[in-house]
């Protein structure tokens, strides 16, 4: 399902609805519970998330029981705000790194204005050394967010946290958010519906996009994934892209795979860090959305994680 034109409410199973975002944009859920909807994740701006819990009104017509965001970058955590009077609830880690990125909050609530700090809560911490000014490659994360959207980001912080996992038991299902460790940045969760058979992925999975590497923990993410593989699940929501299931799953993870492997031959062959980007090649992968802009950063990305290691 490719969806250009706009984002749709899509009902995944009975009771479990996933907004799917236009043209690869962030997605979000909402699962049905006797006590009102869990939502997951809150959109890249409020204008998209006032969007989502509209279409949740007319087509689901429940009351709203809890927002649950799966990590803390700004595509899945700036229409918090929209959801403000609902709980928040997320990993410890996704607080603490909004604690650290953004400071002393104002109010209940914080309020960026200037490029690096959007930029750091989109893309992770590291980004302005991955992209340092002066950097041809900044222009595409400058017209990321050149929407008037961006102007004034206001983040609401979760207002309930846990660490490692946390179940929600329903009359015949138990919703389970589990926290495998560091992934594609620190604090990413999955939505585990055991009965239901369907798991809301976050960031671990980007399907028909390739991903973005910046402040990930790679081997941590192949580790996450081959974990998800091992699971009973007929339906994987993505935090980009259509729904798939685990056969897509295990692709992305072979990616992230060669694409560790490549990089890590680069090392062995002692290329520099200038060498890997340019000459590090993905072809079979290439033709996928994305691959263009992100592979050289993603490339010096994983440089940077392996050398580090
Ligand atoms: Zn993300």
């Amino acid at each position: 399902m490719t969806n250009p034109t706009g984002p749709q409410l899509v009902t995944v199973a009975p009771g479990v609805h996933a907004w799917i975002g236009a043209g690869g944009d962030s997605n979000a859920g909402a699962i049905d519970t006797p006590d009102g909807l869990l939502v997951i994740d809150a959109q890249q701006y409020p204008r998209l998330a006032r969007q989502f819990r509209e279409a949740l009104a007319e087509k689901v017509a429940k009351p709203l029981r809890m927002l649950i965001d799966t990590h803390c970058h700004l595509d899945h955590t700036h229409g918090n705000v929209v959801f403000a009077d609902l709980p928040i609830l997320a990993h410890a880690k996704t607080l603490t790194a909004m604690d650290q990125a953004l400071g002393p909050r104002s109010g209940d609530r914080w309020t960026i204005t200037d490029f690096p700090t959007k930029l750091r809560m989109l893309f992770g911490q590291n980004i302005m050394e991955l992209v340092p000014d002066g950097d041809p490659a900044q222009a595409w994360f400058r017209q990321r967010i050149s929407l008037p959207d961006y102007d004034t980001v206001t983040i609401v912080p979760p207002s309930q946290t846990f660490a490692d996992e946390f179940a929600f038991q329903l009359p015949n299902e138990t919703v389970h958010l589990n926290y495998w460790g560091p992934a594609h940045c620190d604090g990413d969760i999955v939505v585990h519906l055991e009965k239901s058979r369907v798991i809301f992925l976050g960031d671990l999975l980007f399907h028909g996009r390739f991903p973005w590497l910046g402040d990930c923990d790679l081997d941590g993410w192949i580790d996450r994934l081959a974990r998800v593989l091992t699971l009973d699940i007929a339906v994987v929501v993505p935090g980009h892209g259509a729904p798939t299931d685990l056969a897509a799953v295990a692709r992305f993870r072979d990616m992230l795979i060669a694409l560790r492997g490549a990089v890590s031959q680069a090392i062995k062959s002692g290329w520099s860090e200038d060498a890997a980007v340019r000459d590090v090649h993905l072809p079979q992968y290439a033709g996928i959305n994305r691959y263009k802009d992100w592979m050289p950063l993603d490339v010096k990305a994983a440089y940077r994680y392996l050398r580090g290691k």
